[in-house]
């Protein structure tokens, strides 16, 4: 069996007493099979026989993709703790060098697509971290691996027959072709199908290149955001003051209502001045935190964000990120907690402080996961603090004193 069923504490024992040998052989056949059975439906949507053989002569199965796909947190991140490592000092700075950096193209991607800078390199900063990080994962392998074994087979067979196709055209070559587990690549993190309906070619050289070519990649952002509906010039939303006692019930993202609507409710802009015209069109009333949190009035192009990733927490990094990008400042309403969250820079040190206590938590990379949680625990447990294997700023005084 593989190892997808280990989930089940039964079976979890089981294989644990049996000892990867005795199966671990099993899913490499099962693979040659499966992907036998792949080649006809993959020539049916335009993948080559010479084109299937030859990106997937000699394939192994990779299990692990298996269990990050059933792999389900235990963790909720709070909305602060998301922002505060995806928009931090270090990314804004990174991010304004690059707009510096890359001001050419991006005054001809703006021209070409109608989308600005600052939102493109946003979207560039959050997925990859300014191609940066990219996932190390062979596409044809893991997406093999999914279209083979465990859930939704259908849908990564779809991709994967996309990555075949994508490697016949030649646009990237299979030893470049890595990314995330489940098939998200390159600069702009883009699915394969989402590549061959959206990834341009951009610096002319007959390719569109998402691994190697920053041309390619920033205008294949705006180009998606484009086709999601960006209206450039329009903000993507702002922060404002909602009045006391505001029932924000019912209220959300799609929930739209006209600007003179929203005025009529008692909404300001943040700073108390009037909301702008009708000129933006309506706009939902987004408040992640609650209504003591801030509060956000968010238009189309909010919306168009949203597409790129299905997550209003994320839409809201991508568009605090731009504004900080274009010289603006924090949001103003604090986040309600008294815990605020950690910058990535202040992640590392966590874990650093942790690794110097004895606590065993991998590599210092800022990404609080499992194995630093279990000390975080450990340590909150020590201290006499809530025991929750979340590092806030309060965590990090403790270890920096202690
Ligand atoms: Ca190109």
């Amino acid at each position: 069996m593989h190892r997808m069923t280990a989930r089940h504490p039964a079976l979890l024992l089981s294989a644990a007493l049996l000892a990867a040998p005795a199966w671990a052989q099993a899913p490499a056949d099962e693979f040659a099979t499966c992907l036998n059975t792949l080649r006809a439906p993959a020539r049916a949507v335009g993948v080559s026989d010479a084109s299937f053989t030859q990106y997937t002569q000699g394939l192994v199965p990779d299990m692990s993709v298996i269990d990050k796909l059933n792999y389900q947190p235990e963790f909720r991140t709070a909305i602060w703790d998301y922002l505060a490592g995806l928009v931090d000092d270090q990314r804004v700075a990174e991010g304004k060098a690059m707009l510096a950096l890359h001001a050419d193209v991006l005054a001809r991607v703006n021209e070409r697509y109608g989308v600005d800078p600052a939102t493109v390199v946003a979207v560039w900063g959050v997925e990859s971290n300014f191609g940066q990080t990219f996932g190390k994962s062979p596409l044809v392998q893991s997406l093999g691996t999914l279209s083979c074994f465990g859930r939704r087979q259908a849908y990564f067979r779809t991709e994967f027959y996309a990555t075949l196709r994508i490697l016949q055209a030649g646009h990237i070559t299979a030893d470049r072709l890595v990314g995330s587990w489940a098939g998200a690549f390159g600069h702009t993190q883009f699915m394969p199908s989402t590549f061959e309906r959206l990834a341009v070619d951009f610096d002319g050289d007959g390719r569109a290149d998402l691994m190697d070519s920053t041309p390619d990649a920033l205008a294949s952002t705006a180009n998606f955001l484009a086709k999601a509906g960006w209206q450039n010039g329009q903000p993507w939303g702002f922060e404002v003051k909602l009045p006391s006692g505001f029932n924000t019930s019912g209220e959300g993202r799609r929930t739209k209502r006209t600007m003179a609507d929203w005025a009529e409710r008692g909404l300001r802009l943040v700073d108390s001045s009037p909301l702008p015209g009708s000129g933006n069109g309506s706009a939902g009333l987004l408040t992640p935190a609650g209504p003591q949190g801030p509060a956000f009035l968010v238009l189309r192009n909010f919306d168009a964000i949203y597409s790129y990733n299905a997550a209003e927490s994320y839409g809201l990094a991508i568009a605090h990120l731009a504004d900080r990008l274009r010289g603006g400042g924090r949001f103003v309403t604090p986040w309600p907690t008294d815990d605020p969250g950690l910058s990535r820079a202040e992640r590392r040190e966590v874990q650093t402080l942790l690794i110097a206590r004895g606590h065993d938590i991998g590599e210092v990379d800022g990404m609080l996961g499992d194995k630093s949680r279990v000390a975080i625990r450990a340590e909150q447990e020590r201290l006499g603090q809530e025991v929750n294997g979340r590092a806030g700023q309060k965590l990090l005084k403790t270890l920096r004193g202690s």
